[in-house]
């Protein structure tokens, strides 16, 4: 029996890993559904390989035009189209691979209908964890993380029992500026931030990367994943990106998942959970030649986008949400040459003073104020 398979974000970095695993076990996987944004050429090429049944695309024209061209597949488009994809209920698994908190209502959508998700999406547990986690739970849904450190706490957690766990320590390979002082940071370039020494992923992750907060968005992450206080969340500089993280229980044992740095790895093994598969294509880890791994306490004046998500985390309620959406804004108006890399941090923590937190939300304060913060940083800018 085939896994069918759903894709929130086709073509993304993530969703075009995806999709290359599924490609490589056509026995294993099927792609039933799928979303993607405006990139139809790409579109017509999915749907060329893989037939699914439905698709849904961003405009309402593109949906109307490759329906012309594919008259026995159903598209849909819009936010309404990515419940659709979501929501499906043949689905076995929904990769969710969106970039930001457009991913949270597909989520919710998809616990509703029962289906397993392998998250990529980790906007979402930013922005609602509380929420996600707790409808999760209701009913009875797992989210299997796609993220290479919670995919690895994960995979260290294995028949663990939890309440012998002492500490999570997310490694950070410290991204495309980990060498420069803050003060050589104030005129680096989109494209200097985009090179990062390790990783192949998407633009927004890339830049998180670079100004740290993509760690702040995963201790997050793993707090709502793991259930862990923030006392119990530890970050570790390793610039090497071998140890994709690791578990500290009261024994004093650390468990830890290595690998060279691939992100197929952990999104097939949230594919084939509770087994593993062979990677076709991958390059094994050859420790003899990496020789050493270097590790490094992170300072929280240099990197301080990772202090104001710890804040963030901390106060809960509805601050997490703000911190996001200030960043995913601020990312963007960086991305679009509007400004400069350190305004970034500038933003999300000025977005953050503003905001008073709304302490327990329920859905519809997490939209509002995700909304608000959104028109809030895009003000300050002008
Ligand atoms: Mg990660």
């Amino acid at each position: 029996m085939k896994k069918k398979i759903s894709l929130l974000g086709a073509t993304g970095s993530i969703g075009i890993q995806t999709l290359d695993i599924i490609e490589s076990n056509p026995d294993l996987f099927e792609l039933v559904s799928f979303s993607a944004g405006m990139n139809i050429d790409r579109v017509r090429k999915i749907v060329g390989n893989h037939k699914p049944k439905l698709v849904s695309v961003q405009m309402k024209e593109d949906a109307e035009k490759l329906a012309s061209e594919f008259p026995t597949l159903k598209f849909v488009h819009g936010e309404e189209g990515l419940m659709e994809v979501a929501a499906r209920t043949e689905t076995d698994i929904l990769v969710n691979a969106v970039i930001g908190s457009v991913g949270l209502k597909p989520t919710l959508a998809a616990i509703d209908a029962g289906i397993t998700i392998a998250l990529a999406n980790k906007e979402t547990l930013v922005a609602a964890g509380d929420i996600v986690m707790q409808a999760a739970r209701q009913r009875d849904v797992s989210i299997l993380p796609v993220d290479s450190e919670h995919s690895a706490i994960f995979q260290a957690l294995n028949g663990e029992n939890r309440k012998r766990v002492t500490k999570l320590i997310l490694t950070a390979s410290g991204g495309s500026f980990r060498e420069l002082t803050r003060k050589e940071l104030s005129n680096v370039t989109l494209a200097e931030a985009l090179a990062h020494p390790n990783w192949s992923m998407g633009n927004k992750l890339t830049i998180d990367s670079a100004t740290m907060m993509n760690k702040g968005l995963e201790v997050i992450e793993a707090h709502h994943l793991f259930e862990m206080p923030y006392e119990q969340i530890e970050c570790l500089l390793h610039k090497e990106s071998i140890i994709h993280s690791m578990v500290e229980f009261d024994d004093t044992s650390v468990m830890a998942q290595l690998g060279s740095p691939d992100m197929r790895v952990p999104i097939q093994y949230a594919l084939t959970y509770p087994d593993r598969l062979l990677m076709q294509k991958a390059k094994p880890l050859r420790l003899d030649e990496i020789g050493k791994l270097q590790f490094e306490k992170i300072d929280l004046q240099r990197f301080k986008m990772l202090a104001l998500a710890y804040d963030a985390g901390r106060e809960g309620g509805t601050m997490p949400t703000a911190m996001n959406a200030a960043n995913e804004v601020a990312v963007a108006l960086f991305m679009s040459g509007n400004i400069s890399f350190l305004k970034i941090e500038e933003i999300v923590e000025k977005a953050m003073d503003k905001h008073s937190a709304i302490s327990v939300p329920d859905l519809e304060t997490i939209l509002e104020t995700d909304k608000l913060i959104r028109k809030m940083v895009y003000a300050m800018v002008e």
